[in-house]
């Protein structure tokens, strides 16, 4: 018996040992040197155990102990358990693009666009007019204002602005060739990963995807018309060293360039099914006619976490969405949507800790009645934005589930999904290894690194 209780011991101990040398490795190669450093302090401890054991025989009655909690744990972190399904509600109403910060900030004062709005909205006018004091997004007076950062994001927003003619044009070739709809849609599907898409999925185009209204170009204020059945979103993913450094620069190089690679897969998307013979419209930035994170969920592609963005399984909220609608019929494969990313978020919220202007909910359950999700203050969160000059990004570094799309976060993200101790479990190590507020990584010299000096006045 003795025997028996010392193999299991030892077992135990190389478990551990084995583990944690994972970590240390995969730590390292991530450059995550602050995590891997704390790993050593309980591999040196486990070690330590070990070879005292080997040497002096550590005492029957604690092998019991240890090993009969550490068999517990073990048993504890595969059984599945209290993963009940989350559900959205569907929006009764469809959405006003008007009413998106983006909209509101293109009004100008004294027109007559501007007059209309507030009129029709007299509640967002003392809370736009807190963003209009700011300098604004891309702003050389913003706080955070970077010569090269800044003007790179801008030669990627306006690389987008070439592709708006190509979101839906009408000459194509019509080079159908008999092709079947389930074919043509199997070849976008791998051709999309091909071009750089992370994921892709496809859903049935429903009424609360829509805007009401249109809200951005020239088609201000129309209401919106839409006839296509379907829609094909899929995700870009965000580089995670970018990220590291938000809200500084990097984040708005980053996105904007996630915004120049979105779009020019979904216009290629759209033109080729053009070509097949169907009618398609890619959705890119600053002309969206859907709510890209509503479309992306039901096609499957993730879930809505507490900051409000779509949660993917393998980059978490690191992505950003393109979206094609069309009449092409394409296959509805419905994945589920992983109820547990939701439940991480009820005790997680260190998107809500870490957000220098308050705008995230610290509710432990979803916060808004209507749609039963997590809603951020919107203007809070613009107004910092047109503060420091970038889109600031700062609730997407600092969620566990952005970590690197590789094997030891993978395994992590799985062990996420089996029950709600393994959450809890992987909350602890993950302020533990990479702290509840992670240190703010500085620019590289290469970036003209000036504003890391400036960002701790406003974080
Ligand atoms: S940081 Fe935590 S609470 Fe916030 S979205 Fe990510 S997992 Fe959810
Ligand atoms: S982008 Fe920044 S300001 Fe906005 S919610 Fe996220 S952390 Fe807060």
């Amino acid at each position: 018996m003795s025997r028996a209780i010392d193999f299991i011991f030892q077992f135990q101990l190389i478990a551990i040992i084995a583990g944690l040398l994972f970590f240390i490795f995969y730590s390292f190669f991530e450059k995550e040197k602050k995590a891997a450093q704390k790993a050593l302090i309980p591999f040196l401890i486990i070690i330590s155990v070990f070879v005292f054991h080997y040497f002096y025989d550590i005492p029957l009655l604690f092998q019991v102990i240890s090993s009969g909690l550490l068999t517990i744990i073990f048993v504890l972190l595969i059984i599945p358990f209290g993963n009940n399904e989350v559900k959205f509600e569907i929006p009764e109403n469809k959405f006003d693009e008007r009413d998106i910060m983006f909209s509101r900030m293109e009004l100008k004062e004294n027109t007559e666009k501007f007059n209309q709005y507030y009129k029709m909205n007299p509640e967002n006018k003392e809370k736009d007019d807190k963003f209009r004091k700011e300098p604004g997004l891309l702003s050389q007076k913003s706080k955070l204002y970077n010569p090269f950062l800044f003007n790179a994001a801008a030669a990627s927003f306006s690389t987008v602005d070439l592709l708006q003619p190509l979101v839906e044009t009408k000459n194509h070739l019509k080079n159908t060739n008999d092709l079947h709809a389930s074919e043509i849609t199997d070849f976008i599907k791998h051709w999309a990963l091909k071009l750089g898409a992370a994921d892709i999925g496809f859903t049935i185009l429903k009424p609360h995807h829509l805007y009401s209204y249109i809200g951005r170009g020239k088609d201000y204020g129309k209401e919106l018309q839409l006839n296509h059945k379907y829609a094909i979103a899929f995700t870009v993913e965000m580089s995670h060293d970018s990220m590291q450094h938000a809200p500084q620069g990097t984040i708005i190089t980053e996105s904007s360039q996630q915004y120049l690679n979105a779009g020019t897969i979904a216009v290629q998307i759209a033109e080729f099914i053009r070509n097949t013979g169907f009618d398609a419209r890619a959705h890119i930035d600053a002309n969206y006619r859907v709510i890209c994170p509503a479309v992306a969920m039901d096609a499957g592609l993730g879930t809505i976490g507490r900051m409000g963005l779509l949660m993917t399984p393998k980059q978490g909220p690191r992505v950003r969405i393109g979206v094609v609608t069309t009449n092409l019929e394409v296959p509805i494969n419905k994945r589920p949507i992983d109820s547990s990313m939701i439940h991480f978020c009820e005790i997680c919220k260190k998107c809500a800790v870490n957000c220098p202007s308050g705008s995230i909910s610290f509710d432990t359950s979803k916060n808004e009645k209507k749609y039963k999700r997590w809603l951020i203050d919107h203007e809070s969160c613009f107004t910092y934005w047109t503060k420091v000059g970038t889109d600031c990004g700062r609730c997407i570094a600092v969620c566990p589930y952005a970590h690197n799309n590789n094997l030891l976060h993978n395994l992590v993200r799985h062990f996420l999904k089996i029950n709600p101790f393994n959450r809890w479990i992987a909350l602890k190590l993950d302020n533990f290894f990479y702290n509840i507020k992670p240190p703010l990584v500085p620019l590289k010299n290469w970036m003209k690194p000036n504003s890391g000096e400036r960002i701790k006045e406003f974080m």
